[in-house]
């Protein structure tokens, strides 16, 4: 039983078929429309009228590949037994094992109904019909996605202010310090960005500000991140204080018997390299699914009602976190996971602001590499993942890192 019908569903009923699984495989889905892709929802919120389907996009169909697909049903309860599962979804539906593939949420903030969010294929549609040239549009978050609608949405004629509420666009992911060399791209899209701003109340015509501005608006989008999609398990399974379920290198959920799996978004997966990886990048729903079924189907790996002891690492491919993103004009990919209080090493030929560059997240006063984002640098992208392809983190001769006329490779150490 595969619950959840995005991309880590899709993918894990790819990867067992090709991995011979010939059992029953039925996957709920909650949404009444075929599996799709997010990422374009909001890089091509209003070139792409419909949804990217993932059986184009993939060329996997779960439809063919799996014994039932239920859409329209979401699933609103668990209970694993002794020798089963159970997943309540309109009718009771029993299997062996189930994944849960069921994705995350958008984020919403109490008070703020009037705020739009892009989460879903229905969010993009209403979000399109609503932004045409001359509308005002206040995003309030300069995360990935904020900062991706507000490139698409001024490119369009469309006028656009960003609030963010820390000191600089992508903080969360990035850190102030590397953020900060995002800000010029606001401008230069002729996107208004208000950072250090809090936001008090949302009207449909207006964001108030903490400082007491009122920006006026024709529409608002909340765009301040995405929550596990984990509320209807209830107590079912132990999930941490954010939602999220954690799994080990196999993706079995810790604490729980081995028949139950989570992937994709929900879950918070162990690495060896970069330590607890959270999901809410398309590469791990994309990747994760294949070790998953490489484990649940290796006869060695015990009885599916044991207990993760949270040893199982033996097929684990590691993939590295991996995120990109198209915004404002420019293409960045993000290799690894950048700490707080990480040096940072930029790899800059033009100075602030200026061309392509790269940036580089050391272990304090080490040569260990934890991240490298890469901006406009497509020959930094191969470079960084190679090096994250190791079963350690790589090491690297920091001031050779920090030229860029030395190829990334070649300041690696031995
Ligand atoms: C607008 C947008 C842009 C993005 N851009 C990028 C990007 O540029 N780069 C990047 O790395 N990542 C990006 N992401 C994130 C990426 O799309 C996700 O990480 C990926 O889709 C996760 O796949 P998933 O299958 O785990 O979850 P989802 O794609 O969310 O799929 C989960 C599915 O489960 C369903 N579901 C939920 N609850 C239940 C239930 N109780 N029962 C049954 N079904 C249920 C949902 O309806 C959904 O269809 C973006 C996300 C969004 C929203």
């Amino acid at each position: 039983m595969v619950v959840g019908a995005g991309l880590a569903a899709t993918q894990t009923v790819a990867a067992l078929r090709e991995r011979g699984f010939d059992g029953r495989l039925t996957v709920l889905g909650a949404e009444t429309i075929p599996p799709y892709d997010r990422p374009p929802l909001s890089k091509h919120l209003l070139d792409r009228p419909g949804p990217t389907w993932l059986s184009e996009e993939l060329g996997v169909d779960v439809r063919t590949l799996a014994d039932e697909v239920r859409l329209g049903s979401p699933a609103t309860a668990l209970r694993v037994g002794p020798s089963g599962v159970e997943i309540d979804a309109g009718t009771i539906v029993e299997a062996d094992v189930a994944v849960v593939a069921t994705g995350a949420r958008a984020r919403r903030v109490p008070g703020w109904e009037h705020a739009l969010v892009l989460h879903t294929a229905d969010d993009a549609a209403a979000l399109r019909a609503r932004l045409t040239p001359g509308t005002r549009l206040v995003v309030i978050g300069a995360g990935w996605i904020g900062a991706e609608v507000a490139g698409v949405a001024a490119a369009a004629g469309v006028e656009v202010t960003v609030i963010e509420a820390a000191p600089a666009p992508l903080t969360g992911a990035l850190g102030t310090q590397v953020g900060a060399r995002a800000m010029p791209w606001f401008a230069a899209a002729g996107v208004r960005l208000v950072t250090d701003a809090r936001v008090v109340r949302v009207e449909p015509d207006a964001v108030h500000l903490a400082d007491g501005e009122r920006v006026p608006a024709d529409v608002v989008l909340a765009a301040v991140g995405a929550v596990p999609a984990t509320d209807w398990l209830g107590a079912a399974l132990p999930r941490e204080p954010d939602g999220s379920l954690r799994v080990d290198e196999g993706y079995a959920v810790l604490a729980a018997p081995h028949r139950v799996r989570a992937v994709g978004d929900v879950a918070l997966r162990r690495s060896h390299r970069h330590g607890w990886v959270t999901g809410g990048h398309w590469d791990g729903a994309l990747r994760g699914p294949v070790d998953l079924a490489t484990d649940l189907l290796d006869p060695s790996d015990g009885p599916l009602d044991g207990t993760s002891d949270g040893t199982s690492a033996a097929h684990a491919s590691d993939p590295v976190p991996y995120v990109f993103s198209t915004q404002l004009g420019h293409d960045l990919t993000l290799f690894g996971l950048p700490r707080p209080g990480d040096d940072v090493v930029l790899r800059d030929g033009a100075g602030a602001g200026g061309g392509d560059w790269s940036a580089l997240w050391f272990r304090p006063g080490s040569p260990v590499l934890e991240a490298v984002l890469t901006v406009d640098r497509p020959r930094d992208v191969g470079a960084a993942r190679r090096l994250f392809a190791g079963r350690d983190l790589p090491r690297l001769d920091r001031d050779r890192a920090g030229d860029v006329n030395v190829p990334l490779r070649d300041a690696a150490l031995a």
